[in-house]
């Protein structure tokens, strides 16, 4: 009897995992993965999820859902943690970073193409990092069809409810939009539904099975805070000798940021935003970004003309970014340390499919506020040291800054050994013997990276150490009772596509 493994969820982690699972076992393997999508990526309202959030647009703007999730509207900056963002030598992100030195070439191998040989460098505070070129960032337009062959894939199902018995997960429960009920036995069950719907899934198993009670299940929950600080005019981005203008290799764009921190050890990233009035480079970034409308005209477009040509001319022969030098600016993306009193969880609200809406308490505190004062002053005395011309952005005494989160939600899920972690460095769910989470929400903070990369280094490190896959498995009891299940025996067994 071959194991069988459920996926649940198939946007960027859970197709990663899918595409790895199969180069690992091939068809040694029963892979069924349910999706509450189709091949139409959908936002949040749109497939008929809801969240209740005053401060966060994390939910709304931040997650897509269908085959390829996220990753067919997101950035894909590749980075990676390492001992830079661990100033405090604190015990769980040491793992965290010995775990992204291990995978880091597989993941980037498996990013960019076994040929590609690039070093992401360690150079004092500099990071860099590698976005990943247009076609390679749907993580499920990866996976070959011969390859999906092998996988029973179950569109616009929700996974529900999970039946627990024994420390197990026995069966999941999904839902269609039309009321449909059905169930899915597994052996392994991988969730990977995103942070937020994980997070609110694991809430509400929590509430029936108090298994993650003492857990911080949902609490401590975090994003980068980004702000403009300052507008640097007529210069040439170079700081203390270092050029920040992304080059381009094979197809990527290599980009550099610098890792700051404050005195008392609070870390984010300090970037420059390139060409950012400039019109036709807008309705670039937004084809990109995968945007289905522009705020740019056709003539607003072509108007941008000399810039285009420079734009192409750069990237085509001097291989890099054509930055508009008369005006660039220094983006602050700060983490929001632990603890804090942000929280998610579960509201009184029904969503579409009579679900639980998902409650994000989140806001900018006084604590994240006065790291970004102190990383102002600290910024500003480098312009002047650089000998720049610049226009600050940013007052410490206004209350009417813009500071904003950007879609990098951690925290609510976080791992490590210790009794309040929700999950252990192989994403393994405590308290259940067969239930795997990966998302950013695992990362007890942001630190300086955009955090996706770094995930696929713990689905990697799962994948190495769990033993999955191959081995033989015994049968799944049958006619479990579903654990306070509101299906009440009408769920039938899903048979896949
Ligand atoms: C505009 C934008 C730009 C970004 N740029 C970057 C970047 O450059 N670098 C970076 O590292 N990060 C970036 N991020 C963040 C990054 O996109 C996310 O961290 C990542 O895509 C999340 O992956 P995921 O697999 O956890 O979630 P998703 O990719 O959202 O996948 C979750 C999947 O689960 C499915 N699903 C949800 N609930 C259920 C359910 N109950 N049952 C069944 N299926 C379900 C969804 O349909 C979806 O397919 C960006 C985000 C945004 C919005």
């Amino acid at each position: 009897m071959k194991k069988k493994i459920c996926i649940i969820g198939c946007g960027t982690f859970g197709s990663y995992l899918l595409k790895r699972l199969l180069e690992k076992y091939g068809s040694q393997v029963d892979i069924a993965v349910v999706e509450i999508g189709n091949r139409k990526i959908q936002n949040e309202s749109e497939i008929g999820l809801d969240s209740i959030s005053e401060n966060s647009t994390v939910s709304t703007d931040g997650r897509y859902f269908g085959f390829g999730g996220t990753s067919a509207r997101w950035g894909g900056q590749a980075l990676f943690f390492d001992d830079r963002d661990n100033p405090e030598k604190d015990a769980a992100w040491d793992e965290i970073i010995k775990i992204n030195a291990r995978h880091k070439n597989t993941v980037l191998k498996k990013l960019l193409g076994e040929n590609i040989n690039i070093e992401l460098g360690e150079n004092k505070n500099i990071k860099t990092g590698i976005w990943l070129k247009y076609t390679k960032r749907n993580m499920f337009s990866r996976l070959k069809k011969r390859e999906l062959k092998n996988v029973k894939l179950l569109p616009e199902q929700r996974v529900t409810e999970f039946v627990f018995q024994d420390k197990k997960i026995l069966k999941i429960i999904c839902k269609s939009k039309n009321g449909n009920i059905e169930e899915l036995a597994a052996d392994e069950f991988y969730l990977t539904a995103g942070a937020l719907e994980s997070c609110r899934l694991l809430l509400d198993f929590n509430k029936k099975t108090g298994v993650l009670n003492n857990t911080d299940i949902g609490k401590n929950f975090g994003d980068h805070i980004s702000t403009e600080l300052f507008v640097v005019k007529n210069a040439r981005p170079v700081i203390d000798g270092i050029d920040f203008t992304p080059t381009l290799y094979k197809g990527s764009l290599v980009t550099k940021r610098m890792i700051v921190k404050t005195d008392d050890g609070v870390v984010g990233f300090l970037h420059m935003v390139f060409n950012k009035n400039i019109k036709s480079f807008k309705f670039l970034k937004e084809l990109l970004f995968g945007k289905r409308e522009t705020t740019i005209s056709f003539g607003e477009f072509l108007s941008g003309f000399v810039f285009l040509f420079n734009f192409v001319f750069y990237l085509f022969f001097k291989k890099k970014l054509y930055v508009d030098q008369s005006q660039w600016s220094f983006q602050l993306d700060m983490e929001q340390p632990v603890p804090n009193n942000n929280k998610l969880s579960l509201a009184d609200k029904k969503d579409k499919y009579g679900e639980a809406a998902l409650h994000i308490g989140w806001d900018i505190s006084k604590k994240d506020l006065n790291a970004i004062s102190e990383m102002r002053d600290k910024v500003e005395l480098l312009l002047k040291k650089n000998k720049l011309e610049y226009t600050p952005l940013y007052n410490p005494a206004s209350t009417s800054n813009k500071g904003e989160d950007v879609y990098h939600p951690v925290g609510c899920l976080r791992m490590g050994h210790d009794a309040g972690a929700v999950v252990d460095y192989k994403g393994k769910v405590k308290g259940v013997d067969n239930l795997y989470h990966f998302s950013t929400g695992i990362f007890p903070s942001a630190k300086s990276i955009n955090p996706s990369a770094a995930v696929f280094c713990f689905v990697e490190e799962c994948l190495e150490r769990s033993g999955s896959g191959g081995r033989e498995a015994g049968e799944y009891p049958k006619g479990m009772p579903v654990a306070n299940s509101s299906s009440n025996g009408r769920a039938r067994r899903l048979t896949g596509e």
